[in-house]
This record gives C-alpha cells, structure tokens and sequence, in this order.
C-alpha cells in the first residue's frame, strides 16, 4: 500500500536571524512531511544579529554560522523576503490567512533600561545601539559616537559587554582586517580611550560574561586586565571553592588575567565588582557617573545577595553605555507580555488569554528572553518546530492556503523594494568583493540605498 504524502505544508517563518533560520533548518529536515517555508524579513538583508551583532573580530564564527543559514536559504524549497515590515502593509493577520503556519522569530530589537537619573543624557547609550553601528546596521550606521573621553564606562558584565570592551580596545590593524563599517574605524582611529571601565553590581563570582570571551581579553598584549573589589573577606573566602565548575573556572579566568605583566600596556579593561550606576553626571552631555559601593551578603554561593553600602563615588568619563541585556517588542496585534518583553507561548504555542491560538508560534529571544549564544536558538528551534508538527499530525492546522506565486504576487503589491534570496546573493558578492580588495572578509554596505542599489532593487 502506498501512503500519500500530503501538500506541501506553507510555513512563514518572520525574521531571518539565528532563531529564524535554525527554525528553517528544522523544518527541512523533515521527511515525512514537506515543508514549504517563506522567510520574511524587515531588513534587506538576512542572518540577523550574525551580521548585526556578532563583532567583527569574530570572522571564524561568522563565516561558520553564516554558510550554515545560506545553505538552507538556498533550498529549493525555502525563498527569502526581504525588506519586508510587518505592521502596516502586511500584518499578522494577512500571514495567517496565507499559511498554514506562521513562527514569529522577531528577536529582541530594544534595550533594558537603568531607570537612574542622567540615563538620556549625550554620551549615554545602549551598548546594543553601538554594536549595531560598528556592524554597518541601516538603522544605526547615522548614529555619532563622541571617543574623545579617555575613560567609557559600561554597565554589566555580559557578553555584549565584553564585545564593546574589546572593540573599543581592539588593535586597529587587526580590525581593519574584519567587516567593521568603515566609518567605525574612521571613528575608532580619533579614539581617546586608554580606560574601559566594567560595573558589575555583584561579585566577581557572579559574572554574566561566558569563560571563552572573558579569555579572549588575555589575547591581547597590549590591553592589560584590572580588577576591583575583588578581594572576598576571611569569612567568605570559602565561597569560591564552592562554585560550580562553570563559575569558578571564570573566576580562575579573572585571576589569571590580572596576574599577566605586560610590558607598557597602552590601554586597559577595568573590573569594578560590586559596584552600582546610581547616577549619570552632567548638564546636557555625560561628565560622569556615581556609583553605589555594595556588599555580598549570604554564606553559599545559592544564597549570595548584595546590598548597598551607603557609600558613593564619582568617576569621570564622556561616554557610558548600559549593557544590561535586549528586550522584545511588541508586534502588531500579537499578545506580549510587557514584563518580559516577551510573546506568551507554551513551549513555542502562541497563547492568547490563556488559549493557544492556532497555527501561531514564536522562537528565540522573543520566546524565551534575550539569553543564551547563537547555538541555544537551535534547541528552542526545535521544540517550537516539534510543536508545529504535532499540531499538523492531530489535524490543527487549517490547510486552505494562498499559493506560493499568489503570496508573491501580494508582496510585490504591498511591500516597495521586495529583496529576494537572488537580490541578496548580488548585496553578498559585491560586498564580498569590495572585501577581497582589501583582504578583508566583506566591506559592508550600510545604508537601505546603498543595499537596494547593489541588489539591483528600485527603491
Ligand atoms: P546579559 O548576559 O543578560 O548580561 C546583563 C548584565 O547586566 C549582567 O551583568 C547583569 O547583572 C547586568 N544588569 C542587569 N540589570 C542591571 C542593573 N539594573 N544595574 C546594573 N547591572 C545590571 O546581557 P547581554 O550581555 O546583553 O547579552 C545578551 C545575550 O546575548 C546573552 O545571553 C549573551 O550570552 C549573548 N551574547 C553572546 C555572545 C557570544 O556568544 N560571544 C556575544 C554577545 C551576546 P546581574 O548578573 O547582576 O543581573
């Protein structure tokens, strides 16, 4: 007897960055069932925080992960939609009608904020805002960042933090070999900055930065290593050997980089442990920030907390950026839970007052919170796409969809300047071969014109 497979299943997946493409990824490795994927995505360009946010000096994970997606959006049966925005010509509602399924893997495109006076002054940023810039973002690539103070100060202890700290310390020969946007170079040459200040509000036994970043730090010859308020009391000392491995192999890391001699270093990174922004200083552009001395109070590692001290100090510097993690946006017409910034969801589910509401789904920072590295998308990937196909075998999907040339048709309609997966092979090339001129891996465009012109898209 032979079984029938059914019509191809038509999924649109909403977002092109890890979380998105690993959902692809998912879906083509189907094999009782085919599976038909869209990929829309807001800017002309795909690969997300790959190309967005991954820094520069990282060309090694770039180069893997990107091949990695270009393979499945090179599928036949995947086709990609770029410059696509959901929310005014095309909504939610437009998607589910036109597929069987929709996996929204929107990211988280905010910041989370300090909520202490001076926060917007100039010179106070998102560390989010000045990766996106370095990495020739559209939306970021206008933006001026003033390196002329010695000192920048970043708040928290991720590895966001860890990046900024790196590129604004980083050799320039050695970034003038990456993708860097050119105008971050330009910029990063008239820098200033001999100190990179890191405030973390708990110890530092309590980082948020992961250990192979952190002994990134201890590559560089040049760019010395310091910490403070590092120093646990008699009573505690015993608390570093009760770590778990993951910990106290990053404590052992901090140690091992202050312990390094380096002869004349020319700029360094700063730990300042237990150590809170109260305030950002200045009238109309940032002229400092006072800080908040805290203690560890708790007796294991489990029960560890800070309080504050009452003692402050003040630090002088121009520049400040909070990196205190990302934050989901709302998307038009979807439920969001405004506390996590994230979409409610069972297990990827889309939930609506407690319902799920069928043929919905979410992955990545906006399922789950912003947390974890490129890789941990897959997993999430995996359990929404499980999801979705449990759903199709129990018969919960509608079926009655629009056919891929007439979803085409409605986006050419709807959507000015469509990229497709052709438009974007030409941005990639000439980006590429602008970067073999130079020895670098790609010379990024930066701007929404400049991409449309070389994808040979009329705006
Ligand atoms: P993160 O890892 O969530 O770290 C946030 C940091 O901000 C923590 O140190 C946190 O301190 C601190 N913080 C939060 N609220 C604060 C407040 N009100 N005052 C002072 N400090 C505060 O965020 P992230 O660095 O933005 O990274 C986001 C995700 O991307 C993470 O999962 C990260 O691993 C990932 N990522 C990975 C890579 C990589 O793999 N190379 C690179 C970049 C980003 P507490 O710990 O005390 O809460």
């Amino acid at each position: 007897m032979t079984t029938q497979k059914r019509p191809a299943l038509r999924v649109a997946v909403v977002g092109a960055g890890p979380a998105g493409l690993y959902a692809v990824g998912q879906l083509l490795d189907q094999v009782d069932v085919d599976v038909d994927v869209d990929v829309l995505e807001r800017l002309p360009t795909p690969h997300g925080l790959v190309r967005a946010g991954v820094a520069p000096d990282h060309p090694l994970k770039k180069r893997v992960i990107d091949n990695m997606f270009e393979f499945y959006l090179d599928h036949p049966r995947v086709r990609f939609f770029g410059n696509v925005e959901l929310g005014d010509r095309v909504v939610p509602a437009d998607l589910a009608l036109w597929y069987d399924a929709v996996i929204y893997a929107v990211g988280a495109s905010d910041d989370r904020k300090l909520g202490i006076p001076g926060e917007d002054l100039v010179g106070s940023y998102a560390a989010r805002e000045f990766v996106a810039w370095y990495n020739g973002h559209p939306d970021f690539s206008d933006r001026q960042f003033d390196l002329s103070s010695e000192r920048a100060v970043i708040v928290g202890t991720g590895n966001v933090a860890l990046d900024v700290a790196r590129i604004l310390t980083c050799d320039l020969e050695v970034l003038r070999q990456t993708e860097i946007a050119d105008y971050a170079l330009d910029t990063l040459s008239r820098s200033k900055i001999k100190e990179v200040l890191i405030l973390a509000r708990r110890s530092h036994m309590q980082g948020a930065f992961n250990n192979p970043e952190l002994e990134e730090l201890g590559e560089s010859s040049t760019v010395a290593v310091e910490l403070r308020n590092a120093t646990l009391t008699p009573e505690q000392q015993c608390l570093e050997q009760q770590l778990d491995w993951i910990d106290r192999r990053k404590v052992a890391t901090l140690k091992k980089l202050q312990q390094r001699q380096l002869e004349n270093p020319e700029k360094r990174i700063v730990f300042q442990f237990l150590t809170s922004p109260e305030r950002i200083l200045g009238d109309e552009r940032v002229a400092g920030v006072s800080l908040q001395s805290n203690r560890l109070v708790g007796d294991s590692p489990d029960t560890l907390a800070i309080e504050g001290t009452g003692e402050t100090t003040e630090v002088a510097t121009g520049l400040v950026f909070r990196s205190i993690g990302y934050r989901g946006n709302a998307l038009a017409d979807l439920p969001f839970y405004d506390s996590t910034g994230t979409i409610p969801n069972a297990l990827g589910r889309v939930l609506q007052h407690n319902e799920i509401l069928p043929g919905v789904y979410v992955t990545g920072w906006i399922k789950r919170g912003p947390s974890g590295v490129i890789g941990s998308n897959k997993k999430c990937a995996r359990e929404t796409t499980s999801c979705l196909l449990e759903d199709l075998a129990a018969g919960r999907l509608k079926g009655d969809v629009l056919s891929p040339v007439a979803v085409e048709a409605e986006l050419r309609q709807r959507c000015k300047a469509l990229v497709t997966q052709s438009d974007w092979h030409r941005i990639d090339s000439a980006e590429r071969l602008a970067g073999t001129a130079q020895s670098r891996p790609r010379v990024k465009f930066t701007d929404r014109a400049s991409l449309l012109l070389a994808a040979g898209v009329p705006e």
